[in-house]
């Protein structure tokens, strides 16, 4: 089942041309749509929720929406990355709308947007 990128809550991480959702998955799947400043899964069909791409964006833009076999229409996965970037907040909704949450310590690793990014995202911290 794909991720989804949330077009109101994805900034295209200002101007970068390569930002951490396009860099992390390892099919080339999501791609930045530059007229209109956000990325999209491209390639929906070939996406195998490995999900570093949602633990990459810095903007929580990223939702994993689980298949009908394990819920239905509005069951999802949502991230809540910490400041301190080794842990995430899993927000689980089920098909009823009940939400419970895990904490997961996950791996840092740096990353580097491209020169290209604006002034006012400098110093922000991307990591998975
Ligand atoms: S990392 Fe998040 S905010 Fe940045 S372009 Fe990708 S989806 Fe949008
Ligand atoms: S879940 Fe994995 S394969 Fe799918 S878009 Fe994200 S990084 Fe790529």
């Amino acid at each position: 089942m794909p991720v989804w990128v949330d077009p109101e809550k994805c900034n295209g991480c200002y101007n970068s041309r390569q930002p951490p959702c396009v860099r992390m998955c390892p099919g080339d799947l999501i791609v930045k749509d530059y007229s209109v400043n956000k990325a999209y899964l491209k390639y929906p069909e070939d996406c195998w929720d490995c999900l570093p791409c949602i633990k990459a964006c810095p903007e929580e833009a990223i939702e994993f929406h689980l298949s009908y076999q394990l819920g239905s229409k509005g069951a999802k996965l949502v991230p809540h990355v910490h400041k301190t970037r080794d842990f995430i907040t899993w927000e689980a909704v089920d098909n009823s709308g009940n939400e419970e949450r895990f904490k997961i310590r996950t791996k840092v690793l740096k990353i580097d947007l491209d020169e290209q990014i604006e002034d006012g995202a400098e110093g922000l911290d991307f990591s998975i």
